[in-house]
This record gives C-alpha cells, sequence and structure tokens, in this order.
C-alpha cells in the first residue's frame, strides 16, 4: 500500500488530525476493514461517491472503499538532523513515507505554546524543509568518499552516480530540496538515494474555528508559498475535524453545512494525499461486492490485477472493460455491452482512472 507521513513542529495539530483521521476510519469500522494498525499508523478508507453509484447499479451486497495509510511522525524540532529531539529517529520514519503530509500552525491561541515563538507557517515551514535538506546533504556526503574513490578507480556505476548526486547537492548546498534538481530521466537513480526531499509535499493549514471555511492571513501565507513551488495546500481546522469524526452521515453534513463547509477537511486531504501520490481508482463490481483498487497512473492491465491477486496477473489473459461514465449512463455491465462501449483489453492496455474491470485469468 501507498502511505503518507504526517509531519510538522509540535503544537502545530498532528495529533489531533491523525487522531481524527483514524476516528473517521474507527467509526466506520462496521463496514470498512481499517483500523488503527499501530499507535501511530493508520489505514483510512478513501470517499469516493463514484463507489456509491456503483454499488446501487451492480446491486452488490456491500462496497469496499479503496484506502491510504497515514503515519503520525512526531517529535521533529529544529535541530532534528543534528539528533536533536530523537531526530534521527524521526527522520529514519520519513524515510519510508511515500509522500510527506506537512502540517502547519495558521491559529492563534495563547494558551498552546509555539516553540518557536509566535505563529509564523512559512517560517515552520522552513525549519522542517532545512531539517530535511540537511539530513540528505548529510546522507549523500557520506557516500561520497566511496564513490569518489571507485570512481578514480575507472568504476563506471560509481561515476554515473556521481553524476546524479553532483545537481542534488548543489541544490542542497543552496537551501532548495534535491526535487527541484532531479536529473532529466534520471528518476529511478533519484529513488533509490532514498532522499527526504524529493518527496512530494502537501501542505496542510491547521487554521481557527471561524477560518475553517475561508482560511485565514496565515493559510494565505502558505498558499502563496506552495503556488511558487508548485505544491499543494489544503485548509483545515484540526479542531472542527476532531468533532466531525465524531458525527454520524447525517449529523455530519448538517454539522458541515452550519460552519458552511462542503465536505470534511479530511476528505479534502486523503483526496490531495491521493493525488499526491499520483493514484487512480480502477473498480470491481459483482453481486457480493463493489469495490475500487489503487493503482500508481500509468499501470497496465495484468499488473493492475495483481493488486487484487498475485495470481491474477500471472494467469492474466484479458480484461473486460467499462468506462465509470458509460457504467453509469447504461445502466450497469449488461447496458454497456448492449451499447458498444465494453471493451475487452489485454496486457498492454493502460488501466484509466474510473474503469470498472473484469479480469480474465488462468489459474
Ligand atoms: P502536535 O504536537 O502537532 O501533535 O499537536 P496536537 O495535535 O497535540 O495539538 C497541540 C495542542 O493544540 C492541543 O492542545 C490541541 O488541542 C490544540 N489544537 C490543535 N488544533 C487546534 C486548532 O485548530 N485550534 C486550537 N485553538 N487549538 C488546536
Amino acid at each position: 500500500g501507498f502511505n503518507c507521513g504526517i509531519v510538522g513542529l509540535p503544537n502545530v495539530g498532528k495529533s489531533t488530525l491523525f487522531n481524527a483521521l483514524t476516528a473517521t476510519a474507527t467509526a466506520q469500522a462496521a463496514n470498512y476493514p481499517f483500523c488503527t494498525i499501530e499507535p501511530n499508523t493508520g489505514r483510512v478508507a478513501v470517499p469516493d461517491p463514484r463507489l456509491d453509484k456503483l454499488v446501487e447499479i451492480g446491486k452488490s451486497q456491500r462496497e469496499v472503499p479503496t484506502s491510504l495509510e497515514f503515519v503520525d511522525i512526531a517529535g521533529l524540532v529544529r535541530g532534528a538532523s543534528k539528533g536533536e529531539g530523537l531526530g534521527n529517529q524521526f527522520l529514519a520514519n520519513i524515510r519510508e513515507v511515500d509522500a510527506i503530509i506537512h502540517v502547519l500552525r495558521c491559529f492563534e491561541d495563547d494558551d498552546i505554546t509555539h516553540v518557536e515563538g509566535g505563529v509564523d507557517p512559512v517560517r515552520d515551514a522552513d525549519i522542517i524543509e532545512t531539517e530535511l535538506m540537511l539530513a540528505d546533504l548529510d546522507s549523500l556526503e557520506k557516500r561520497l568518499p566511496n564513490l569518489e574513490k571507485r570512481a578514480r578507480n575507472r568504476d563506471a556505476e560509481a561515476t554515473a552516480q556521481l553524476a546524479v548526486m553532483a545537481p542534488l547537492m548543489e541544490a542542497l548546498r543552496e537551501g532548495r530540496p534535491a526535487r527541484t534538481a532531479i536529473p532529466a530521466g534520471e528518476e529511478e537513480a533519484v529513488r533509490r538515494l532514498q532522499l527526504l526531499t524529493t518527496k512530494p509535499v502537501l501542505y496542510v493549514c491547521n487554521v481557527d474555528e471561524d477560518s475553517a471555511a475561508t482560511g485565514n492571513k496565515f493559510s494565505e501565507q502558505v498558499q502563496a508559498k506552495a503556488a511558487a513551488e508548485g505544491a499543494a495546500a489544503v485548509i483545515v481546522s484540526a479542531a472542527i475535524e476532531a468533532e466531525v469524526s465524531q458525527l454520524e452521515n447525517e449529523e455530519r453534513r448538517e454539522f458541515l453545512e452550519g460552519l458552511g463547509l462542503q465536505d470534511s477537511g479530511l476528505d479534502r486531504v486523503i483526496a490531495a494525499g491521493y493525488k499526491l501520490l499520483g493514484l487512480c481508482t480502477y473498480f470491481t463490481v459483482g453481486p457480493k461486492e463493489a469495490r475500487a483498487w489503487t493503482i500508481t497512473a500509468g499501470t497496465k492491465a495484468p499488473q493492475a490485477a495483481a493488486v487484487i491477486h498475485n495470481d491474477f496477473e500471472r494467469g492474466f489473459i484479458a480484461c473486460e472493460t467499462v468506462a465509470y461514465d458509460d457504467y453509469v449512463q447504461y445502466g450497469g455491465e449488461a447496458g454497456a455491452k448492449e451499447a458498444g462501449r465494453l471493451r475487452i483489453e489485454g496486457r498492454d492496455y493502460v488501466v484509466q482512472d474510473g474503469d470498472v474491470l473484469l479480469f480474465r485469468f488462468n489459474v
């Protein structure tokens, strides 16, 4: 599965957000097999209105959404890259996640200590990012002597790796994240370096309750920063989300409407995390269940089948494919087939977001 690590300075609302995320999952536990895996790791259902529609059309007994894992990585402080505040351990935790959700304090509250003094989310973001950049620079510099020695002995692999690392180190020394300096065509080589600042980032602006619908001057600063970096930002009030997470569907909608909100901030965080990871969803619909499955964009049919079961990839023959819109328009698979909208695709087919698939395979 894919996972997002929640990071940020102390007292910005990480745990509140994480608990709200997992409480929502727990509240729905009757229907969904999601739960807190470890104290700081939770698997969360990815809300998808398309699945509600499919379960209706397919008259399936139940729906099973796809899921995303969140990890609460607490304890990052200034100096973490030098081992401050168990820094190394937290950095190691970040190394293991696919994407970073960076929570920024955008609420004022005199009762809640800010470790850096006043509220200034852009400064906070820079503190964390600096620690991540220092950790990356450190890890690259540690590899240098050995690689340089091998390169002097005409080791082609070492020479190639040095060439990949050079622009990354230059960027980091200038205070830019490594993701801004990935040499064209070297994405895979860079990925193997397991750097922190090549991971995609989503900023979450934790605003006060009154600003949940509109944002505030702090979240505007974060959004400007995000726009300049080509990153995404989401406005959330963790305090509201904590309340929302305790409510059932109907109550929840009324509560959100009362606050002028269309959907819960958590739903937006989950959706943004999904997008950040370059993920898309295909569906299977049968009498027992309508189910959503997660793949990375660009995945071909046999590998998409492997998400359901490894044997599906090995024995893959073909897949019957109906695009989501066609499935809805023609009232299901039979209707789509009659209308000529059901395709048989082979092993080179790149599965599209929203495809309703039925795999044919040898066992
Ligand atoms: P963490 O250290 O980043 O995990 O922060 P916590 O989630 O533990 O929150 C720190 C404190 O800030 C707690 O007392 C929370 O109740 C409070 N807090 C979190 N979000 C908000 C918010 O949106 N508004 C206000 N006023 N307090 C919040």
